[in-house]
């Protein structure tokens, strides 16, 4: 007969605490000992002469009460726990992963797995300690009282390769920093062009739009780069002739379509000797290059048409921007460029091409206001700043432009027809800076050029625009600040369920976010980004007091409902944390018993000491606490006992596979175990299928809350499923949001 595993302990993949790093070798089966083979009341047979020997840590375990019958000096080392003390305990007690707890009761029902497993283990005063560990059953034979032999659990610890990797990682992140930090911008490529690294400063010189970064898209970056040189001709001769001989190095000038020189300076890159790629460091060199290149002395206005300079303008910009932010006056940029200039100006020589220039500057003013700017920024680009313009007064400028050159230009005797691609960028919503706003124009330009040129095309009409270039962490950031500000915040409850009842017991405030902008948000995105500036601490104190509130209502209503609220570890440091959900809690007049707030299980292993304190001040007050997310972190079991806790939410990564999924089985048992041991209730999360919750049933689990029952509802939605009783599972409302958290 073959042997059948039930509970299989290594599992792959983000959020589970164990790896396997070998593929499982054999799986062996010993039948369950009969009521005869009690191990644990026998005193064990000393067996420390089996393990004294190794080099490595190891401790012998009983196979039915998993006690451990001998440990040596190394396995006390590693602990931090000496040899008699380990032998009082047993293998769960040293258990800091739900895996390792299901691996153990596997083990105990004599199923048994031989592979080498990175867990982590709880040592003294529970204290994580990682190892690589291998099991095997071995028969000491005379030694032992077992007749089904013993565990022999080996153990080398991991703690000096995971500092050596930390070290390492500290070490590039400081390089990673000293590249950001130079006003430099840098590329590095190896030796086939492939771009092997740059920073932001080379980036931003070059203008490299969002998409681009994001996609690492090798040729679509080169083609940019090309796209913005003046002389692409001589540009990529001098590549070319890079890749040729990898060991030139020099510094030479590039000049840009938008008028800006860079300073490029060249060097091999080399790895004991060998070169194995090209460093290329450029530098914004355009002021002190035009210095000393400068004929006219005026630096308002462009030499060849007399319209205002690129840096004139760019001051309008600036003052036209912050007094659009102070009064909410919008305004326009249009980007211009002209078609095929080049070819003309090398057709007819560059005294016609200048003589075309200043005619077309001529044209562009007639169509403007007073009010307005018109300038060049260089070569054929022309810049426009409407004041006071919205869309349509935008699109109304671009075209009387399309009209105004729609006349053949004459020059030196000759009939030319010229056309222009121009990209408009409008204040506010395609940027809050003024690189920002050029960086727009610039982009909907090059768009208009690619679909052939010869008309004029909005920055938010691009495909993804608004997508690709607001969402980025410090827009995201911004836009969540104006989100608060104005109130586009929403709380979403979601139910929670008594699995034996179907009765709605509690609700989970989960925040919305929908923005003019950007549609909807996921938390899940913008919780991250709050959290790594600090807004976290705003939005928390908002969902606090708002949650409150309507947990209050619903008191008032005479309705038993516990409120449950997310706590992000920012907001559980802050030094009045403690105060302001007491102060909550009294604003709004509700009793404490009523609120509950979900920590993670990063929060409570950060700094234990000070959490602990935290959380018996909130215990103190009467709030209930949860561990939210359960088993997807390291949690020491030690902790928990410790830990004014009194419910955990299972994950719903681990119930996604329910009932099917061996190893999802063995850990949502194990978890619930856990749980019933140390009297916590407990809710399965994101429960959608009526098979998931007949399990989590049959495991005595309490509750659970998911799809099954309902999603995220807004306030009235939720009292009118509270309305309708337990038989709530036919036609939801749909008026609940579903937003797919990627996490
Ligand atoms: P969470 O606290 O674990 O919340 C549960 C998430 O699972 C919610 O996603 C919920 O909509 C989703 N969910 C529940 N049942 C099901 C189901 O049956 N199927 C599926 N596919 N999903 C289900 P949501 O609302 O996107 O929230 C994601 C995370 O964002 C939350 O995870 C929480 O960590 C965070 N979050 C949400 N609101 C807040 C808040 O007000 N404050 C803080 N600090 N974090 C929040
Ligand atoms: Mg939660
Ligand atoms: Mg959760």
């Amino acid at each position: 007969m073959t042997a059948k595993r039930t509970v299989p302990y290594a599992i792959s993949g983000a959020g589970t605490g164990t790896t396997p790093t070998k593929t499982r070798t054999a799986a062996t089966r010993t039948p369950p000992a009969g009521p005869s083979a009690k191990q644990g009341d026998v005193p064990p047979a000393d067996m420390s002469p089996l393990i004294d020997g190794l080099l490595d840590a190891a401790w012998l375990v009983e196979p039915q009460t998993l006690r451990v019958l001998a440990a040596n000096a190394q396995a006390a080392a590693l602990m931090g726990i000496d040899v008699p003390s380990l032998c009082r305990t047993d293998a769960l007690a040293l258990a800091a992963t739900p895996q390792d707890v299901a691996f153990w009761e596997a083990a105990r029902s004599g199923v048994m797995d031989v592979a080498d497993v990175q867990t982590v283990l709880s040592g003294s005063d529970g204290k994580l300690v990682p190892v690589l560990r291998r099991v095997t059953r071995i028969n000491p034979g005379a030694l032992s009282d077992s007749r089904h032999g013993v565990y022999l659990v080996v153990m080398r610890d991991r703690g000096p390769e995971l500092r050596a990797q930390a070290e390492l990682e500290e070490r590039l992140s400081e390089l990673r920093a000293t590249l950001d930090s130079t006003t430099d911008g840098i590329l590095v490529l190896d030796l086939d062009g492939r771009i092997v690294n740059f920073n932001p400063r080379f980036a931003a010189l070059w203008e490299l739009p969002e998409a681009l970064l994001a996609e690492r898209d090798d040729a679509a970056v080169a083609a940019w780069m090309l796209r913005r040189v003046a002389d692409p001709v001589t540009y990529s001769k001098r590549l070319q002739g890079l890749a040729e001989s990898s060991a030139l190095e020099g510094t030479d000038l590039l000049t840009l379509r938008n008028g800006r020189v860079f300073e490029r300076r060249t060097l091999p890159q080399r790895n004991r000797g060998q070169t194995i790629g090209r460093v290329f460091a450029f530098r914004d060199v355009t002021e002190s290059h035009a210095e000393s290149h400068r004929s006219p002395p005026s630096s308002s206005n462009d030499a060849l048409t007399g319209l205002p300079s690129r840096q004139l303008v760019a001051d309008r910009l600036d003052y036209a921007l912050a007094l659009a932010q102070r009064e909410g006056i919008a305004f326009a940029l249009l980007h211009l460029n002209l078609d095929r200039f080049k070819p003309i100006n090398e057709a007819l020589g560059p005294a016609a091409g200048d003589r075309l220039l200043v005619e077309v500057a001529r044209r562009l003013t007639t169509t403007s206001r007073q009010v307005d700017t018109v300038s060049r920024l260089g070569d054929d680009e022309f810049l426009m700043l409407l004041h006071q313009a919205d869309m349509q007064r935008a699109e109304g400028a671009a075209r009387r432009v399309v009209e105004a050159l729609q006349a053949p230009f004459v020059v030196d005797g000759v009939n030319l027809t010229v056309t222009a691609s121009i990209g408009i960028a409008l204040y506010p919503g395609d940027g809050n800076t003024p690189e920002e706003l050029l960086h727009a124009a610039d982009a909907a330009m090059v768009d208009m050029k690619a679909a052939g040129g010869g008309g004029f095309r909005l920055h938010h009409q691009r495909a993804g625009a608004t997508v690709v270039t607001l969402r980025t962490r410090m827009k995201l950031d911004q836009s969540m600040r104006q989100a608060l500000a104005a109130g586009r915040f929403r709380l979403h409850y979601q139910p929670q369920v008594d699995l034996k009842s179907g009765e709605i017991v509690g609700a989970e405030a989960l925040i919305r976010w929908r923005d003019p902008e950007l549609g909807d948000v996921s938390p899940t995105e913008f919780i991250s980004v709050a959290e790594r500036s600090g807004f976290i601490v705003a939005i928390g104190a908002w969902v606090l007091q708002q949650a409150v509130q309507q947990a209050a209502v619903w008191r008032a209503q005479g309705r038993q409902l516990l409120m449950s609220i997310n706590v992000s570890a920012l907001q559980f440091q802050q030094a009045d944390f403690v105060d302001s959900v007491a102060r909550a809690l009294a604003e709004a007049g509700l009793e404490p018993q009523w609120l509950e707030l979900e920590l993670t299980e990063s929060i409570l292993v950060q700094d234990a000491q000070e959490a602990l304190h935290r959380l018996q001040a909130l215990a103190e007050l009467g709030v209930k606490l949860a561990i939210d997310d359960f088993g997807t972190g390291y949690s020491s079991l030690a902790y928990l006992k410790r830990f004014p806790i009194s419910r955990l939410k299972i994950d719903r990564s681990f119930i996604k596979g329910l009932p099917e999924d061996e190893v999802d089985v063995g850990i949502v048992n194990a978890i619930v175990n856990l749980g019933k041991a140390l009297h916590l209730d407990m809710v399965a999360e994101g429960v959608e299928t009526e098979a998931q919750r007949v399990f989590m049933l049959k495991t005595g689990c309490t509750q659970y809350q998911g799809g099954l029952c309902a999603p995220a509802l807004d306030a009235l939605s939720f009292d009118a499923l509270l309305d309708r009783g337990p038989d709530f599972e036919q036609d939801l409302p749909d008026t609940g949001d579903w937003i797919e958290s990627s996490s």
